[in-house]
């Protein structure tokens, strides 16, 4: 579903492939910084903007990957199965080959996050009436014509400003916001699947679904 808040885009997306699309035209046609407000219902550590990718916070062993011959890595996370050279990344813009070993980026580094209603995320059956603490990351291993959410789908973790929001803290948040579930959101989860383990892990215990 469309989200309602993003932090503070800093710039218009780049794709990741060649191809000149709608989205390259909304970019070389209009050079629009678009800044929202900020849920005042955290308090979480802001990252610096144009966030770093090499703060340590957010870097962690991909789960899912091989090792190939000339430090080069097959991602396995999902089917498009990229193989990824030394020092490049993945079709999805947010893991990267450093030295043979694949690394997420984007690990506890949500860049919107907002509570919906259940009924928003669309589910109309499970817990109705309730509310989702919904977020996600940048990036995505789709590239939709239609993206609602383009500006933090299409871009990489550099290009949009995040916080840095641990599991635990975003399970605690969401509890202490009366919020039934956390939803992984606005763009496609699998892409951050580290941290949305462990944040479904630490919302069990907080009794989050
Ligand atoms: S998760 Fe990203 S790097 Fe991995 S296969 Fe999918 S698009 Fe490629």
């Amino acid at each position: 579903m469309k989200l309602q808040h993003i932090d503070f885009i800093d710039q218009i997306p780049k794709r990741f492939n060649s191809t000149i699309n709608r989205r390259e035209f909304i970019k070389t046609g209009t050079m629009v910084s678009c800044a929202f407000l900020c849920p005042s219902f955290l308090s979480a550590e802001k990252s610096n903007a144009n966030s770093n990718s090499d703060d340590n916070r957010f870097i962690r062993e991909a789960s899912y990957y091989e090792k190939l011959d000339h430090k080069k890595i097959r991602c396995l996370l999902c089917p498009r199965e990229c193989v990824v050279d030394d020092r490049e990344r993945g079709y999805c813009g947010v893991r990267e080959n450093r030295n043979g070993i694949y690394y997420t980026l984007v690990y506890a580094r949500p860049c919107t996050y907002h509570i919906d209603p259940i009924e928003k995320k669309p589910l109309f059956h499970f817990h109705p009436g309730s509310l989702a603490f919904s977020l996600a990351t940048a990036g995505c291993n789709l590239n939709c014509k239609f993206c609602q959410n383009w500006q933090i789908s299409q871009v990489t973790p550099e290009q949009v400003q995040s916080i840095y929001l641990p599991p635990k803290d975003t399970a605690k948040a969401a509890a202490n916001n009366n919020c039934v579930s956390i939803a992984y959101t606005y763009s496609e989860p699998t892409i951050f699947y580290e941290y949305m383990y462990d944040t479904a892990e630490a919302g069990h215990k907080e009794n989050v679904k």
